[in-house]
């Protein structure tokens, strides 16, 4: 049996017609960079995410980068992230010229620690603390970070909160949507997020009017009108037929997201039917909507030849991530050296995201179970 670690043509077939039927009005309109499509879009995001704007964006990197222009971060600033997330978190703060500064995560949902955070800004010199701008909090697999307490140490810092939402569309936290919580919400369209587009996209959420104009402005090179800028902005602009194919699938995202949360309670009865919940750690579900983006468990030993096991058997795993961001080597002028954020190594070397994609059958799910416990039968 074959069991891909996503499988998006599977998802195609299911809203081909659509898909076809959108494609072809932005064809025949012509209209290829912003526009209707974009601005309809930017509507329903913002509904969806219960935010009060969205403005479309080229990617969720470039989200994070025009936030951070937009809250004025730049040269001799820093910023708060996890050093357990996509390189897109921390690279944006070293593009914008600012420093990331790295807070460990809690090793049981894998997203930054608040406690960490306190006593992280608590060291800090009153020096430090002047160049501290914001918390960068990660919703990482798509489970939002514990953003009462972080929001707690932000306003006592009057740091800004940029959600990297990234991974955690929909997700909720005490109700609230993921993008809702902080000042700017950062979400990606790129085809294996939850709400992927056929390339490149992304979107900013922000509940503040201020920001929502300076993010219209930035993302057209700081000009309005058209050829007067007033910033140095970029081109951070988001295609029609991007957003059309967005719209088109977000009408169906609810149905996906209850299908990977469905899928994943699934695994969990799995795993401990087959007895190996002692052997590998599953996701800890703590916030009120986890959505999944992906499921990854932790295997005390041999993550490396479970995955060749599993890859020979022809199932499809990652591992995200396998290098923390402080041990980059584009990082090293950091000064950050191994055994710093002990949480974030361990992850890095023991975690394994297994297929969770919506249209997964229980056949596959009970191979992928099977499979991992006639590995640990012979290791
Ligand atoms: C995917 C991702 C990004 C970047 O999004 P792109 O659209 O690929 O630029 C940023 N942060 C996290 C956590 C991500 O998973």
């Amino acid at each position: 049996m074959q069991v891909p670690l996503l499988d998006l043509k599977q998802q195609y077939k299911t809203i081909k017609e659509d898909i076809l039927e959108t494609a072809q009005e932005v064809f025949e309109s012509q209209y290829f960079i912003l526009g209707p499509k974009v601005k309809a879009l930017e509507e329903k995001i913002a509904e969806y995410c219960s935010s009060t704007h969205a403005v479309g964006v080229s990617s969720g990197t470039d989200a994070l980068l025009i936030s951070l222009m937009a809250a004025d971060i730049g040269y001799q600033d820093t910023v708060i992230t996890s050093p357990y997330t996509f390189f897109a978190t921390a690279g944006s703060v070293a593009r914008c010229g600012a420093r990331p500064v790295f807070v460990d995560i809690d090793p049981h949902t894998y997203n930054i620690s608040p406690d960490l955070l306190e006593s992280t800004t608590q060291s800090m010199t009153q020096s430090e603390l002047s160049k501290l701008k914001a918390v960068i909090p990660v919703h990482l697999y798509g489970q939002c970070a514990d953003m009462a307490p972080i929001l707690e140490v932000c306003e006592k810092h009057g740091l800004m909160v940029i959600e990297d939402a990234a991974q955690a569309i929909g997700a909720e936290y005490n109700g609230k949507r993921a993008g809702a919580m902080g000042d700017f919400g950062c979400f990606s369209f790129f085809p294996s997020k939850n709400l992927g587009a056929f390339g490149d996209g992304g979107m900013v959420t922000t509940n503040s009017d201020e920001f929502h104009a300076k993010l219209l402005k930035l993302r057209v090179h700081g000009s309005h009108p058209k050829y007067y800028h007033q910033l140095v902005g970029g081109n951070f602009r988001l295609d029609a037929f991007q957003a059309a194919v967005v719209s088109v699938k977000l009408k169906y995202l609810d149905r996906w997201t209850n299908a990977r949360r469905e899928n994943a309670r699934h695994y969990r009865s799995l795993f401990e039917a087959a007895g190996l919940t002692d052997r590998v750690q599953l996701p800890v579900e703590k916030e009120t909507r986890h959505i999944y983006n992906q499921f990854v468990i932790r295997v005390k030993e041999k993550r490396d030849d479970l995955r060749r096991f599993l890859s020979d058997a022809g199932i499809g795993t990652e591992v995200y991530y396998p290098v923390p961001l402080h041990l980059q080597e584009c990082f090293s002028d950091l000064g950050y050296k191994t055994g710093d954020f002990p949480a974030a190594e361990h992850a890095a070397l023991h975690t394994l995201a297994l297929p969770i994609y919506p249209e997964l059958s229980d056949d596959q799910m009970a191979y992928v179970v099977e499979r991992i416990k006639a590995f640990f039968l012979k290791n």
